[in-house]
């Protein structure tokens, strides 16, 4: 048996993804940048990949650009943005990727800028007013602030901190990673600068991303070489990737409201289901719970008395994949819980969903957590658990 809920940390490629990239692993080998026939069949795959993504999100071919992924991206945007335009000041949060916050420290070491984090509550929910503040007090400042987050689900009103961004000449970098495919955007009507977004996060392959750059900037290169990407980010183009993330991302589109629908109705039966489990004292972080202000897919959890390890491998060991936070925290206390004041020792799981999962695998998910406090008397004592004559 093999229960996947890892979602947030990557996906299973797609049927329509597998069959949109073989022809590209096959037959159209060519490097895009060849001038024969078959290299100029596959930089029109290229440029038909472009053409899709841009029309999904509202903006247009010169604004996208591909890379190895978010984190790549990321690097461009921050990196690429600060050199740029000479920037010396950045607003984010503690509760950033650490794709985000790395990059930050790594400029911050070299004196290149200062960062101010902007204020969160308790929930991790960014505060307006002291972004606001932190604008007034310095103009022409970059902002990183993500758009869904990886750990604990909330979504931040990125239509907001565009429109503070302009009031205050701001640059506005968001990290999508985590919505992208799963929320529709209209780039045309907003006022985001900079984006990312990462194809293995919605069922396309692994290695391959994106970055807009709204068509009046120009970021300093991380990666020279050919002049691909119109001399954004050299190298010879990821063409399976690249393929794959376009298809990807137009069958997210096109299978939007069902899959939201279907992911929704995961969640909040996985949440009925623990509601029931007779396992008192579970707390749910930041804003994962709520429909409204979570990305769909993401519940994370505290159990009483278990820690994230324990409960990751427990259910390891039985063929269900969850997470302690995220993928990348490399087994260390999760940097977003410990940014949550009240929340700081907390011992979590994430869940995180697909379209691919079903109703019965969140049974047996409650089930075999349920038989954790069952199997140890401590633990059974301590949170009051019962075994009911429903569950013989
Ligand atoms: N940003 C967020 C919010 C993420 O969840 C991730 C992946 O976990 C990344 C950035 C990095 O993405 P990639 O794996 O494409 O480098």
């Amino acid at each position: 048996m093999e229960i996947y809920l890892d979602n947030a940390a990557t996906t299973a490629l797609d049927p329509e993804v597998i069959e949109a990239i073989l022809p590209f692993l096959t037959t159209h080998y060519a490097n895009p940048s060849s001038a024969h026939s078959a290299g100029r069949r596959v930089k029109e795959a290229v440029d038909n990949a472009r053409r899709t993504v841009a029309h999904l999100l509202g903006a247009s071919p010169e604004e996208i650009y591909f890379t190895a992924g978010a984190t790549e991206g990321i690097n461009l945007a921050l990196s690429g943005a600060i050199q740029a335009y000479d920037l010396s000041h950045v607003i984010s949060s503690r509760i950033e990727h650490k794709a985000v916050l790395q990059t930050l420290k790594r400029h911050e070491k070299e004196g290149d800028i200062e960062t101010s984090f902007v204020k969160l509550d308790e929930r991790g929910n960014v505060d307006l007013y002291h972004l606001e503040n932190l604008l007034r007090a310095n103009p022409r400042t970059l902002i990183a602030l993500m758009h869904g987050n990886n750990e604990i689900g909330n979504v931040t009103d990125i239509q907001a901190i565009g429109l503070l961004a302009r009031r205050y000449n701001a640059v506005f970098f968001t990290d999508t990673t985590q919505t992208m495919g799963k929320v529709q955007f209209d780039l045309a009507e907003t006022d985001i600068d900079f984006l990312v977004g990462s194809a293995h996060k919605f069922h396309g392959p692994k290695g391959v991303g994106f970055i807009y750059i709204h068509k009046k900037h120009h970021l300093k290169p991380l990666i020279y070489g050919g002049g691909q990407e119109r001399g954004q980010r050299g190298g010879t183009e990821n063409v399976v990737g690249i393929v794959g993330l376009a298809k990807a991302l137009e069958v997210s589109y096109r299978n939007l409201d069902a899959s939201r629908s279907k992911v929704c109705k995961l969640k909040q039966y996985l949440i009925s289901k623990l509601a029931i489990s007779g396992i008192e004292g579970i707390c749910y972080n930041g804003e994962s719970k709520s429909i409204e202000n979570s990305v769909p897919n993401v519940l994370n959890v505290s159990f009483p008395c278990l820690s994230t390890g324990s409960v990751v491998a427990k259910l390891d060991q039985i063929g269900i994949a969850v997470s302690g936070g995220s993928a990348c925290q490399g087994g260390g206390a999760s940097h977003v819980i410990q940014a949550l004041a009240c929340e700081a020792d907390k011992e979590n799981v994430r869940f995180s969903f697909s379209k691919f999962n079903t109703f019965e695998e969140l049974d047996l998910v409650v089930n075999a957590i349920t038989r954790i406090y069952e199997s140890d008397p401590a633990l059974s004592a301590h949170t009051g658990w019962k075994r009911t004559a429903s569950w013989a």
